[in-house]
């Protein structure tokens, strides 16, 4: 079985509430029972839409070892809720049997090479997200949109 981040098969639970709907053999996976969607700030109880939150100070794995947090732009923590996401994510996973995921890039929760870099300038990091973080901790195997071919055949 394979995680996928919700908004990569049309969900719109991104933070703008919005979605995307150009990958539909990710979303065919899902039909054809192979994958389970997953999105970890929804399930960590923050709304949509929400204001962007970026990692400050490290990436997801950081975090986890208490050296990072996530902030929205005007300051506010919300590391809070993104580990309690993170953590029903983790859950589900286990439940699922999942052993990948395939996860939308970038982001501060599902980011698996590359986050933003606290500056909310756009400019980049390479890191996890915090919800990556945890999967790859519980042993699953990390991919992104861009590198999803092997599951596209
Ligand atoms: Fe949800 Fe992850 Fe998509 Fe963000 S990137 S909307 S946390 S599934």
């Amino acid at each position: 079985m394979i995680l996928i981040s919700a908004c990569l098969i049309g969900n719109h639970c991104r933070y703008d509430g919005g979605g995307f709907d150009r990958y539909p053999d990710l979303a065919r996976l899902v039909e054809e029972g192979k994958a389970v969607p997953v999105c970890p700030e929804q399930l960590g109880g923050l709304p949509t839409p929400r204001p962007p939150a970026e990692l400050q100070g490290g990436d997801g794995k950081d975090v986890l070892a208490g050296k990072a947090r996530i902030t929205r732009e005007d300051g506010q923590d919300v590391t809070e809720a993104f580990l309690a996401g993170a953590r029903e994510t983790v859950e589900i996973a286990r439940r699922c049997g999942a052993t990948s995921a395939i996860l939308k890039a970038r982001s501060p929760s599902c980011g698996a090479k590359q986050v933003y870099d606290g500056s909310f300038s756009g400019a980049l990091k390479p890191g996890k997200g915090l919800t990556a973080a945890m999967l790859e901790a519980e042993g699953l195997a990390l991919y992104d949109e861009d590198d999803r071919a092997p599951f596209s055949e």
